[in-house]
């Protein structure tokens, strides 16, 4: 290679891997040895599921529509592996996180209400937010963090131990190592377990009909409604994200929307009004929609948190727009953390942030008008805010 062509790839790399093919040229060395050389911790390959092999011998990744197939490389999302023309995953079994979660966190509001969850991620992701929560976690190989080995079956019986309802993943992207995902929501539904999931969505029709069918609630990332902005910002095509929204309510999946309003990049409030009269339009005017404030990260840090302000306009555009469920999350004790019943207006589902602290339905229905209101409410658990505050409390009432 010629040093001008070696300064011009150079000056292109972007990344570390980018680096290694480039001594991989130098070398003839392959490139994943280089990669793994890099990575703090072994790599542990387990064979992967959706990819496909053409009649020539060409195979590539089905999972997203990255559709990845260099051979000696990392997929995209930086934890799927082709070598010698197979696929395989390095985080199945490698949880690099690990949470008692509040489902609301996810967040599902329409989903058992005040249930606690075990929430977990393996590192990567198939996206390149620029504001990233959990860049730390989301942009590195699973051999580059530190993870626990915790099997589908361990988790499960976590969750158990906890005495919680509900396992989940998030944090990073689910998709991306679909096949824990799928067998750990196996194995919990064979526990009466609930599952869900809280992604961005970028994903292929097939793997992600598989994964519906064991999971029990979706909270998929709707991050702008701007091809450009998905493109530049988020470094995936929002067509694809939409078609996979539709696709979840065809599906008959408990789905809710959630959107993070980003100062000056995605707060415009027209474009927001587009994209509340979309759901409307395509996956219903009872699709609750969350929006969340930003806080400065990762190559937005020089960015302020959002203006609640903003958020406000946008939950009042939305509900102009006809969606019957907004929510404003990250803003702790406001109005927009709670459930109204769109027949009478009063609170049937009284939160302050994540906490349950009011209960008004009944069988599914309005305690006050009994309008239906939509989601798995069966199970509804009030925080005992009060007997936590004061332990000494319940123990008195109980006498
Ligand atoms: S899941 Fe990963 S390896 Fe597969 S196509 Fe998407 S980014 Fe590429």
């Amino acid at each position: 290679m010629k040093r001008r062509e070696f300064i011009a790839k150079s000056i292109l790399a972007g990344s570390g891997i980018y680096l290694a093919s480039i001594l991989a040229d130098i070398f003839g060395r392959d490139v994943l040895d280089i990669a793994y050389a890099k990575s703090k911790y072994p790599s542990k390959l387990t064979p992967a599921r959706f990819w496909i092999e053409d009649s020539n011998g060409n195979s590539s990744c089905t999972l997203c529509p990255n559709g990845c197939h260099t051979e000696g490389e990392y997929g995209i999302c930086r934890s799927r592996i082709k070598k010698n023309g197979k696929f395989f995953t390095e985080a199945y079994n490698q949880i690099a996180a690990i949470h008692d979660d509040p489902i609301e966190k996810a967040p599902l509001y329409h989903f058992m209400p005040g249930s606690r969850t075990v929430c977990m991620a393996a590192a990567g992701c198939n996206a390149r937010c620029k504001y990233c929560q959990n860049w730390q976690l989301s942009q590195e190989s699973p051999s580059n963090v530190k993870n626990d080995e915790i099997t589908p079956e361990k988790a499960v019986q976590l969750t158990k131990e906890r005495g919680f309802d509900c396992i989940g993943f998030s944090y990073t992207e689910p998709m991306t190592y679909m096949e824990y995902v799928i067998d750990t929501f196996e194995a919990a539904h064979a526990q009466n377990i609930k599952t869900y999931v809280a992604s961005a969505a970028y994903v292929n029709r097939t793997p992600f009909k598989q994964l519906s069918s064991v999971c029990d609630a979706f909270a998929l990332a709707l991050k702008g409604f701007d091809e450009k902005f998905y493109q530049d910002m988020v470094g995936i095509r929002m067509n694809r994200v939409l078609d996979i929204l539709v696709y979840a309510k065809e599906l008959g999946c408990h789905l809710e929307v959630v959107n993070l309003i980003v100062p000056t990049y995605n707060d415009d409030v027209s474009k927001i009004g587009e994209m509340a009269k979309w759901i409307v339009k395509e996956l219903g005017d009872d699709t609750p929609l969350h929006f969340l404030r930003f806080y400065p990260k990762f190559k937005l840090s020089n960015l302020p948190p959002t203006p609640i302000s903003t958020m406000e306009v946008a939950r009042k555009e939305s509900i102009e727009a006809g969606l019957k469920y907004v929510y404003l999350g990250n803003a702790p004790g406001h109005e927009g953390n709670s459930t109204y019943c769109p027949s009478c207006g009063k609170v049937v589902i009284g939160r302050i942030g994540f906490r349950v602290v009011q209960n008004n339905i009944s069988n599914g229905k309005c305690k006050f008008c009994g309008a239906e209101i939509p989601g798995i409410l069966d199970k509804i658990t009030l925080d005992d805010f009060e007997s936590r505050k004061n332990p000494m409390k319940k123990i008195r009432k109980k006498k």
